[in-house]
């Protein structure tokens, strides 16, 4: 299997997500404090913990984004995106104040997909199907599991955020002391605690499962059905919670065992009231972001890291009169044939030790310009891989390599 360049990357998320948010004209590194406070909550790990703030000139308050949707969703009720259904999706850099460590920078980067206007869990299971066929591409479908819950909506998670309240205030001793916290702050989060005595104080709890509303339990049901039937298999984590406050029904997060603690390479959801909440129309909405150098990371660790991109031809001159020949010609030719990756030798050099560095480049193919080849208005295209040389003249050389590239895929 071939590596996906970002450029397939790229070309796949673009095909089944159209509108492409550019970064630079709408998407910007920095918003207003107040946007990420809003939306992801003020007692959450993100605005309590990791974000970067600071006054500007007027004494306003920005911060270097967390997280991609907060921005997306306010640029696009900004620039009128939402009136119809739509399908977006963006790639950056985020910025936490995190302990840096394996998987976890303060600067990674993150390419997310958020589709708008559409309510019902078929576009959620059309998200997580565009994910999964990307662990496909990037050969590391196998060493990944998709964990899926449903939050229910606000009224329901609200009254079971009673009931669990009411349930671990009785047992408040037994918790550790971030949980204790959380009991008056987000005490959902208290859920994906890790601490040995909160967990086994949370065997007794009541189940989030049991307080969802009907709406909720329906569409999770059917987004579980057509998962089955596109084949993708899934796990109910009934802990799963996620740390941002916009999210409501399905939550999801793709999970790895290979990365350690820092295993969750993407992770997303429902926010059907975030639009309105942010000042838009009311518009249901559901998304997911993953984080590259996790990514890149797991290939690593699964020996699928991605191959040097190797030219499709190398060309070497030797003497002045062959180098200009040769940066005119490869020129024209990438002209000819923009998909070609065409490599020309810099920096001179013996024919021997240019030859070298052709063998080195992975190309199937050198075009080699001495003296006489000027002369003669001719080139040698030589096989690096086995085969005989031939000499060109160069309205040749075009269609000659058009058939070894179409030969090579
Ligand atoms: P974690 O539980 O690992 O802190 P998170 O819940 O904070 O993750 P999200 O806010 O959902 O993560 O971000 C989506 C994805 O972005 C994560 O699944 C992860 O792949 C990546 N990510 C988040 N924070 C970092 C970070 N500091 N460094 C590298 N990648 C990150
Ligand atoms: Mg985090």
């Amino acid at each position: 299997m071939k590596a996906p360049s970002g450029a397939a990357l790229s070309a796949l998320a673009s095909e089944s997500f159209p509108k492409f948010v550019q970064s630079k004209a709408c998407l910007p590194l920095v918003e207003q404090t107040d946007l990420f406070s809003r939306s992801i909550g003020e007692v959450t790990d993100i605005v309590e913990k990791e974000m970067y703030s600071f006054e500007d000139r007027h004494g306003d308050s920005l911060s270097l984004r967390p997280e991609g949707t907060a921005g997306c969703v306010r640029a696009a009720i900004q620039q009128n995106l939402l009136a119809t259904p739509c399908r977006l999706w963006y790639g950056g850099p985020m910025f936490r104040y995190e302990r840096p460590q394996k998987g976890r920078q303060r600067q990674f980067h993150q390419v997310g997909a958020e589709a708008f206007g559409f309510a019902g869990p078929d576009i959620d299971a059309e998200l997580i199907a565009l994910s999964a066929r990307l662990w496909r591409l990037l050969g590391i479908d196998s060493a990944v599991r998709l964990e899926l819950n449903s939050i229910g909506s606000p009224e329901a998670r609200g009254r079971y955020r009673e009931a669990l309240v009411a349930y671990l205030a009785v047992h408040r001793e037994a918790l550790d002391a971030d949980s204790q916290r959380r009991l008056e702050t987000n005490p959902l989060r208290i859920l994906d605690s890790k601490d040995p005595g909160t967990r086994a104080v949370l065997e007794g709890a009541p189940s989030l499962a049991d307080h969802l509303d009907d709406e909720s339990a329906a569409d999770f049901e059917r987004l579980g059905m057509l998962l089955d039937a596109a084949g993708i298999p899934f796990v109910h984590n009934p802990r799963l919670v996620r740390g941002l406050d916009y999210y409501n029904k399905t939550v999801f997060e793709w999970v790895t065992d290979a990365l350690g603690a820092q295993g969750t390479v993407c992770a997303g959801g429902r926010y059907d009231g975030l639009v309105a909440q942010l000042g838009g129309r009311a518009t249901p909405g559901v998304g997911f972001a993953m984080g590259l150098e996790r990514l890149v990371l797991l290939r690593a660790e699964l020996g699928v890291a991605a191959p040097a991109a190797a030219p499709d031809v190398y060309v070497v001159a030797v003497g002045e009169a062959a180098e200009r020949t040769a940066l005119a010609e490869s020129e024209r030719l990438r002209d000819a044939l923009p998909a070609a990756r065409i490599l020309r030798h810099a920096g001179g050099g013996s024919f021997k030790s240019q030859m070298k560095k052709a063998d080195k480049s992975g190309a199937p193919v050198a075009l080699v310009w001495g003296e006489d080849e000027v002369a003669a208005g001719e080139v040698v295209l030589k096989p690096l891989r086995g085969g005989e040389q031939r000499r060109l003249p160069l309205a040749a050389v075009a269609p000659a390599l058009a058939e070894i590239m179409t030969q090579g895929h």
